[in-house]
């Protein structure tokens, strides 16, 4: 385990909500697939998984070439299997569905077969490509900004070609999101060090504190590498901009999901009446973390109807199981605190069409807000690299197939780029970035 991290961390109490298959269950799913020509299952996944083939690998006992042909695809395909929506991506689009009968469970077979086959003993599934003299077969390097998937992949696919990559990460620890963001009832921070570990093993190079425009200008990187790749994810959390939000107790979102999966337990603040202000996948699942980690009431804030909220209907499902309550159709327009600086409570307005409807203040009750309502972007870091821009959303401009940017030698992916998706997003981006550089490499 990595030293830097406190043993014990209150997301240890969200134990795993899907445990890894056993082989003969794993035997009898895969057995259930009817390895569909032009399967839709392979088409609704964003790093294009050959699932039938990997799943019928399980099936006939060879989980190795199952991981192999996962792998090949997603080098992140250990995390994206526990991480990845499937019920709106490939599970969601297996045949089954159509017939009213259960899809096939793809995350829980791809999970089972990374898993087996990169557990300790099992021997590499890849060797880089070398000349025999030096790790690298090329004499090409590679610059990527930030540790999180979209750098991780696009670093394990130039290993993979034979050419160097150096990851430069501002925090103490790798994974990005996977690491400091993901619920650890689909994650927890080990698991996604020793995914950063297996691709390290591919002879990915990590420095961590060295943060691009602080320590090293974005020319000096230029002048010591063949290319760049931006993969910083988003920035930091968005503030509501009203009275009483500065000050203990209100948090933003992507900051409490850190603290609570990184830091040591008894750091953290016991949970009794929260507020999580937003309507997204992040908000719902924060709401979902503090009701299981036993808060007495937890209360999601949002500004417009239950129809417009921007989560996924199968999360919102799971908060609702687990007690927490929605608040539809408000906006907070003040944190309130007691004459000592204490939130004690959060003021509401009713809205319409998420705008304030006067004359409806009412009160809330909360010791902790937590502000789930987005990202502010990255500018400073493409001002380091002429011709990278950005655009109206704050993101770096790049090709989504390529992840050319207007600077010939920089290129970006994952959610700086996207503007905030899915971790297999992040992936797709990194991967078809490093397959770029290598065709033009190969192409010279
Ligand atoms: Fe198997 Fe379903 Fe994919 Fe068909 S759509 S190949 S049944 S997982």
């Amino acid at each position: 385990m990595n030293d830097s991290l406190p043993p014990e961390r209150l997301e240890q109490r969200l134990p795993d909500s899907k445990p890894l298959y056993s082989p003969g269950e794993a035997k009898a799913e895969a057995d259930r697939c009817l390895y569909c020509a032009d399967a839709p299952c392979i088409r609704a996944c964003p790093t294009e998984i050959d699932v039938p083939t990997f799943i019928k690998k399980i099936a006939s006992g060879n989980v190795r070439g199952a991981a192999r042909t996962i792998f090949e695809q997603n080098m992140l395909g250990a995390s994206c299997a526990r991480v990845c929506p499937v019920e709106v991506l490939c599970v969601g689009s297996c045949v089954y569905n159509g017939w009213d009968r259960p899809p096939i469970q793809i995350g829980q077979l791809q999970r089972y077969a990374t898993a087996v086959a990169t557990r300790d003993g099992e021997p590499p599934l890849f060797t880089p490509k070398s000349n025999g003299k030096s790790p690298s077969a090329t004499s090409k390097s590679v610059a990527l900004v930030g540790a999180g998937p979209a750098s991780l992949a696009c670093a394990a696919e130039l290993r993979l070609q034979g050419h160097r990559a150096v990851i430069f990460e501002r925090g103490d620890l790798p994974g990005g999101l996977n690491t400091t963001g993901v619920a650890p009832y689909k994650l927890h921070v080990e698991e996604a060090l020793a995914e950063v570990d297996w691709i390290r093993a591919l002879g990915v190079e990590i420095r961590s504190g060295v943060e691009i425009g602080r320590d090293l200008s974005g020319e000096q990187l230029l002048g010591q590498y063949d290319a760049i790749f931006l993969g910083v994810g988003t920035g930091a959390d968005h503030r509501l901009g009203i009275s009483g939000e500065l000050g203990a107790g209100v948090v933003g979102a992507t900051d409490w999901i850190a603290r609570m999966k990184i830091e040591a337990l008894g750091r953290s603040q016991p949970l009794r009446r929260v507020a999580v202000i937003g309507g997204g996948n992040t908000a719902l699942d924060v709401a979902r973390e503090c009701a299981l980690l036993g808060a007495e009431e937890v209360t999601l804030v949002y500004r417009r109807g239950l129809g417009e909220l921007g989560g996924y209907a199968h999360e919102l499902a799971e908060c609702r199981n687990a007690g927490v309550r929605l608040l539809v159709e408000v906006l907070p327009v003040a944190f309130l605190r007691d004459p000592a600086g204490k939130l004690h409570g959060l003021r509401l307005t009713r809205a319409e069409g998420g705008r304030p409807v006067e004359g409806t203040a009412h009160d809330m009750p909360c010791d902790l807000a937590v502000v789930a309502i987005g990202q502010s972007k990255l500018e400073a870091l493409a001002d380091q690299f002429s011709g990278v821009a950005i655009d109206g959303r704050g993101c770096i401009v790049a090709n989504p197939s390529t992840g050319a940017t207007g600077n010939p030698r920089v290129f970006s992916g994952g959610d700086c780029a996207n503007g905030g998706r899915e971790v297999v997003h992040a992936v797709a981006d990194g991967r078809n970035a490093a397959r770029e550089m290598n065709r033009r490499w190969g192409a010279t």
